[in-house]
């Protein structure tokens, strides 16, 4: 295995993403727009893979959690009750000698672009995106777009406990996207302005708020230890206490050793009765719970896990990319990501492309994977070169058709991280997959 230098990865992982249609700079050909990103062919596979992958470990293996899928546009109202109008701000700080703008958290002191030392006093932003619902003017309405996506949840919170036979402690799940207007958007959709997140806001009785958030810490923490392969490179960061909102009992980020240093995957925060007392204010309706069975009635409390798509496969990519010494002069870049995340499981290559018969068996194994799985078809250039291209995009299997596969029908399997053949019968290729 050759070293990466870690100062290295981010520009390597960026180039790889765009060069194989991972992702691309949204509006490129106009320039770009800073914090805006498009999913290629690859990408948009291993997003929705990476969505399924979190949907059926937080909702389709637990009788306790159900989903909702929310708007991105909501009544205005809702965005002063969660305190985001008045106070959803990023401070800024901005060098005087060259006038670069960053988080006052993004420098030590010195000015990573000059060097110079001499900042303005932070300021604060609001990172809510305005727009106006209606088209007449006079009867237009301010309105935003959500800054996160988890305040639908607490707005149909009382609609799913009305419409379905979910009780507390029961959890509610959504994936969608969230709108900031991010001052310092960079490093690759780590910090993007428009970007998905996945919440699951879980609701319990007061009395086992401690119970149950720390059963969510650990099932977070189980879920992406499954997800990565660098163990190490996984981590909890307790908030100090002083930094807590005033609610907040506790809080942890789960963080994953990125190529600048920890970042933020995901937060797990103690949210007691703040948000649904919050809304029950602001809206006039009473969002309290009556417990079926003992008739008591209680403003649930709320465990939040609330983490991002974009910033978890950035983080995938950084954790799967290795280059690797074949010897004799040779290397490969490799994408060593979870099976499941991968874009397609396995690749089907017909040796040669102008063999009628060899593409012919090459279709009937296209047509009979793609039942299970997503397949990809690849008839361009010599093997090994097609090789290097799947292994850029972390496909797990080659299934070349060969001369041979004519004969006894069976093809050859190589396998991804050890490059290991295998010679397999077509018939047992599905079972062989999976
Ligand atoms: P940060 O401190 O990095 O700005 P945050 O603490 O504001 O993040 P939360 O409000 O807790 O983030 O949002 C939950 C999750 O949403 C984060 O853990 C992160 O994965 C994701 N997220 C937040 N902001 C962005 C962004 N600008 N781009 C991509 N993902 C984001």
């Amino acid at each position: 295995m050759l070293d990466v230098e870690k100062n290295d990865l981010l520009e390597k992982v960026t180039s790889l993403a765009k060069r194989r249609g991972i992702i691309y700079p949204n509006s490129e050909i106009y320039g770009g727009i800073g914090g805006f990103y498009d999913y290629g062919p690859v990408g948009v596979e291993m997003k929705n893979n990476l969505k399924r992958y979190w949907w059926k470990d937080m909702v389709d293996r637990r009788e306790n959690v159900v989903g909702i899928d929310g708007t991105i546009i909501t009544h205005p109202k809702v965005w002063e009750a969660s305190g985001h109008v008045e106070n959803f701000g990023d401070e800024v700080v901005e060098c005087k000698k060259c006038h670069q703008r960053y988080r006052p958290e993004d420098i030590e002191g010195k000015c990573p672009k000059c060097g110079s030392s001499d900042f303005t006093e932070p300021r604060s932003y609001n990172m809510l995106f305005e727009t106006e619902v209606g088209v007449l003017e006079g009867a237009k309405m301010k309105a935003y777009l959500r800054g996160e996506a988890c305040q639908t949840i607490y707005l149909d919170f009382k609609n799913v406990v009305d419409s379905t036979r979910m009780q507390v402690p029961f959890g509610i799940a959504q994936i969608g996207k969230a709108f900031r207007n991010e001052i310092t958007p960079g490093k690759l959709t780590y910090r993007s302005r428009e970007f998905e997140q996945w919440d699951m806001q879980f609701f319990v009785h007061p009395d086992e708020m401690e119970k149950w958030f720390k059963y969510w810490m650990d099932e977070r923490m189980r879920f992406y230890k499954e997800l990565y392969r660098k163990q190490e490179n996984l981590r909890f960061r307790q908030h100090p206490k002083e930094k807590l909102v005033f609610y907040a009992k506790d809080a942890y980020d789960v963080e994953y050793l990125a190529p600048w240093g920890w970042a933020e995957n995901e937060g797990i925060h103690w949210r007691s009765d703040y948000d649904l007392t919050q809304h029950s204010k602001f809206s006039g309706k009473d969002l309290s719970y009556t417990d079926p069975k003992s008739g008591e009635k209680y403003i649930p409390w709320i465990v939040e896990t609330s983490g991002g798509v974009d910033r978890t496969l950035l983080m995938l990519l950084f954790d799967a990319y290795e280059e690797e010494d074949l010897g004799d002069g040779n290397s490969r870049t490799v994408l060593k990501i979870h099976k499941d995340i991968a874009a397609y499981k396995a690749a089907i290559f017909p040796l040669v492309s102008n063999k009628e018969d060899i593409t012919k068996k090459a279709r009937d194994v296209f047509e009979l994977l793609s039942e299970d799985i997503k397949v990809i078809w690849d008839d361009r250039g010599n093997i090994g070169k097609r090789y290097r291209y799947q292994d850029e995009i972390g496909t797990p299997f080659c299934i070349t058709i060969d001369y041979e596969s004519l004969e006894n029908d069976t093809v050859t399997v190589r396998e991804r991280d050890s490059m290991k053949q295998e010679r397999i019968k077509i018939e047992d290729l599905r079972e062989y997959l999976s």
